[in-house]
């Protein structure tokens, strides 16, 4: 006699999102959460920094909420989740020169960037946005459909160049910012597959921010699973298999090498190899959250409107920093993004104080506090901006674990997203999501199509053990129940 039916260790949005796909096939699940908060990277605190003001303390810039397979069937609008989605994408500005910004409208983008191959580039991919999504979010195995090939041609232009020839100068630097969101070597195949899909997402359907911050994802994810039968412990971390409750299955939200300690000898000693072998990306994360009493006084005042700011300067800047960090060397003006939560929602607001998210990329396991550099970076762009502080915090990279196991040594991405590591993570199989013996699972970062709040990796792996451990090979509705009405 088993507990429940599905054990899933782990409450990020991948592991909620796999356990509202095995609810919903009908089975007994249960969610065990190491953190006292439940959605690990996809969670809004008051962090103590001012009464009121609540922080995104990983993720905040969503296009992938209304863009992945897993949400737009999940339809979190309809579920009441309303998301803010600025015109104005994203934003970069240079030292005594206006920005260059990438609107929803990509004709705009194109003329204000002179940039005629920009829309050659993303024009094809938008007009083919499903199509590109559904390969790009897919489990990394199967061949893409013709709809895809577009953007396999953008990701390939990118691959091994920074685009100022295709692009102009400006163009070239709005896009390696978008790439550089997957740390790493840049530029690179996977910057170049990440930089063209996040930036033909901001023209197809933009880059939003749900109102209240990412914890409204969570909420309806965890909603959804109440619904069905499921449960949801927290302050659990695991760390030996005997902790976990009786079940037909267990999928991991972990880290390969967590999931391969629980399991010990239940699998196999090739794949348990296997999965501690998956390196940490070289490249890192340290956060900063801000109070600030004004909106930031942007030199070019346009870019108070933009969701998302990326402060790096030229392509040929950014190149340099992202290859310091990954040598193990903390650039000088390294890499910072940033969104002025508080301004563009005002349900974030609270006495005049609003929050500023950002964060910064770092060698593996920088201990540094990088406030000071952060504010640096960000006066460059807006002076005064140190002048509007109220309160600020940092988590230094080799911290982040902290509050969520998975981020070891400030790794965001749950493990190296090189090239060869986008299309093996976490170990060369046919099967990316099982662990190498009947029962287990991974559903993190880890595993295809890897880092972002989508859901996707959670609901691969759930429709993986729906098949293999209890026959449904029938992926379950995910839409919301229709509104009952009093008759
Ligand atoms: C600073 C930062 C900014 C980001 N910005 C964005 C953004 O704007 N947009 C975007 O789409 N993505 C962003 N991301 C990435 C995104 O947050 C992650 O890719 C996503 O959350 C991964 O989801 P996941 O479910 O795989 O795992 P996670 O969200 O990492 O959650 C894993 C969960 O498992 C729990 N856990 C781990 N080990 C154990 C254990 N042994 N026992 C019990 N529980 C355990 C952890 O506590 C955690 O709750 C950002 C990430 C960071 C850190």
């Amino acid at each position: 006699m088993t507990d429940v039916d599905a054990v899933v260790v782990g409450s990020g949005p991948n592991g909620l999102a796999a356990a509202v796909t095995l609810a919903r096939a009908g089975l007994r699940v249960q969610v065990l959460e190491a953190q006292s908060t439940i959605g690990g990277g996809c969670r809004t605190l008051e962090l103590g920094l001012a009464s009121g003001i609540r922080h995104d303390i990983c993720s905040a810039v969503h296009p992938m909420a209304l863009a992945s397979p897993y949400f737009r069937d999940f339809d979190l609008p309809a579920r009441g989740v309303e998301f803010i989605n600025p015109d104005m994408a994203f934003a970069q500005p240079f030292d005594g020169r206006p920005a260059a910004i990438a609107y929803r409208d990509i004709a705009r983008t194109a003329t204000e960037l002179d940039s005629p191959g920009w829309r050659r580039i993303f024009r094809p991919i938008v007009n083919h946005i499903d199509a590109a999504v559904e390969f790009a979010q897919g489990t990394q195995r199967a061949l893409p459909k013709p709809g895809a090939l577009p953007l396999i041609l953008g990701v390939a232009a990118f691959a091994r160049s920074r685009g100022e020839a295709l692009l102009g100068a400006d163009g070239a630097a709005l896009l390696g910012s978008v790439s550089a969101h997957a740390i790493g070597i840049y530029p690179s195949l996977a910057t170049g597959g990440v930089g063209t899909l996040l930036t033909s997402l901001a023209h197809a359907i933009g880059w939003p921010i749900p109102v209240g911050g990412s914890q409204a994802i969570t909420d309806a994810l965890v909603a959804d699973l109440l619904a069905h039968g499921g449960s949801i412990e927290t302050d659990c971390a695991i760390d030996t298999f005997e902790q976990l409750p009786s079940a037909r299955s267990y999928l991991f939200n972990t880290t390969p090498r967590a999931a391969a300690h629980i399991l010990g000898n239940r699998i196999p000693g090739g794949a348990a190899r296997g999965l501690k072998r998956f390196p940490y990306a070289a490249g890192a994360a340290a956060k900063v959250d801000f109070v600030v009493r004004e909106p930031i006084p942007w030199t070019d005042r346009r870019i108070s409107n933009a969701g998302t700011v990326h402060l790096s300067g030229t392509a040929r800047a950014l190149q340099e920093a992202e290859r310091a960090n990954g040598s193990g060397r903390h650039a000088q003006h390294p890499f910072v993004l940033l969104s002025e939560s508080g301004w563009h929602d005002p349900t974030r607001a609270r006495d005049g104080l609003m929050p500023v998210w950002t964060y910064t990329h770092v060698p593996a396991g920088s201990t540094q506090d990088v406030t000071e550099t952060v504010i640096a970076q960000i006066e460059r762009f807006a002076p005064g901006f140190r002048d509007i502080i109220v309160a600020s915090q940092c988590v230094p990279a080799a911290e982040m674990h902290l509050h969520n196991a998975n981020y070891i040594g400030g790794d965001i991405g749950t493990g190296s997203a090189s090239g060869y590591r986008l299309f093996a993570r976490p170990r060369p199989t046919i099967d990316p999501y099982r662990l190498g013996a009947p029962g287990y699972y991974l559903c993190s970062a880890a595993a295809p199509p890897a880092s972002g709040v989508h859901g996707m990796v959670g609901h691969h792996a759930a429709r993986r053990a729906l098949r293999h451990e209890f026959g449904i090979s029938e992926p379950p509705d995910l839409s919301p129940e229709p509104i009952k009405t009093a008759s």
